[in-house]
């Protein structure tokens, strides 16, 4: 289990752990009404710690709130006092080892009705060790009979807190089962993603992922290792995935924060590239482990330094 550091931003300033609580008649605690990302920062030899795309992680949050109409965070939270707080969260906590920092924008508002705008929000943000959430030597999937809550019920592409249920029922229905995660479909019966990750699979060289219209959360990650491919020369195809594409697939992987680039070696009990990892995926999850630290910038800068 990952640990939290114990200095939280809480409101408007750092807080110790044990200050940083809503209240139960929150709009966040009652309905889940928050909006979040985690990001990972990372610390060099030399000890200099760096986020890796804040301002990625800054949009998405941002959007994720104007999609539910959450409308008083991004008046009061720009661009610099966000990336001012995440700094400030590291550097109090003396961050010596990688990390992760979740950003939440919760409604705070009290007793406030099944309602979004006008309310008045908090920010949290709390830091806790980089442990990725799948094994990272080869990862499990098992299709999940629960499917992704689509993007006319609960939107994908907004990283809202209540959303999870879903995931949280279909993982723990993999976890159940032996497995280590689920793969989601989406309501036509496409693949979508994992419960906190999104999935690519090679097939005759080609990088294939979900497009953006299956149900899924536009993962950074995801971005990131399409841009990796381009540089690398590998096709890449944005589509609908079949899941029996996956059964046949040469190379099935996920990403995300918090799984960086994980390995899958077997599907509904069907293994993938003989149990070992492909070529494609040991490529991409070179660069992408030097492009996360900033040692690599193929894709450009892509890091913060921090302290
Ligand atoms: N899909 C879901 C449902 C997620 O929760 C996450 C984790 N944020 C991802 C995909 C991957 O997104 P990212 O690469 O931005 O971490």
């Amino acid at each position: 289990m990952a640990s939290v550091y114990p200095t939280a931003w809480f409101g408007d300033r750092l807080a110790p752990m044990a200050d940083a609580s809503l209240s139960i008649t929150s709009a966040a605690v009652l309905y889940g009404l928050s909006v979040y990302t985690v990001l990972p920062v990372t610390v060099s030899p030399a000890g200099a710690a760096s986020a890796f795309r804040l301002s990625d992680h800054y949009r998405r949050l941002v959007n994720s709130a104007r999609i539910i109409g959450i409308d008083t965070f991004e008046p009061v939270w720009d661009e610099e006092r966000f990336c001012a707080a995440v700094k400030d969260v590291i550097v109090a906590n003396e961050i010596a080892e990688d990390v992760f920092v979740r950003a939440t924008v919760h409604v705070s508002e009290q007793v406030p009705g099944t309602r979004s705008r006008g309310m008045s929000t908090t920010m949290s943000m709390f830091v806790y060790t980089a442990e990725s959430i799948l094994p990272l030597d080869g990862a499990r999937l098992k299709t999940s009979v629960w499917r992704r809550i689509p993007d006319y019920a609960i939107p994908s592409r907004a990283k809202v807190n209540g959303a999870y249920v879903n995931s949280v029922l279909a993982k723990q229905d993999a976890i159940d089962a032996g497995y280590d995660d689920c793969i989601f479909l989406d309501a036509s019966g496409h693949v979508c993603e994992l419960s906190a990750a999104n999935i690519f699979i090679v097939r005759n060289g080609v990088l294939i992922t979900p497009s953006t219209a299956s149900d899924l959360l536009e993962g950074i990650n995801r971005d990131t290792v399409l841009q990796i491919a381009g540089h690398l020369g590998i096709e890449t195809c944005e589509r609908e995935v079949d899941l029996t594409e996956l059964y046949i697939a040469d190379e099935v992987f996920a990403c995300g924060t918090s799984t960086y680039v994980a390995p899958v070696v077997e599907v509904d009990a069907r293994i993938v590239n003989g149990s070992s990892v492909g070529p494609v995926t040991a490529r991409i999850r070179e660069t992408y482990h030097a492009v996360l630290r900033g040692e690599d910038e193929l894709c450009g800068k892509l890091v913060t330094p921090l302290t």
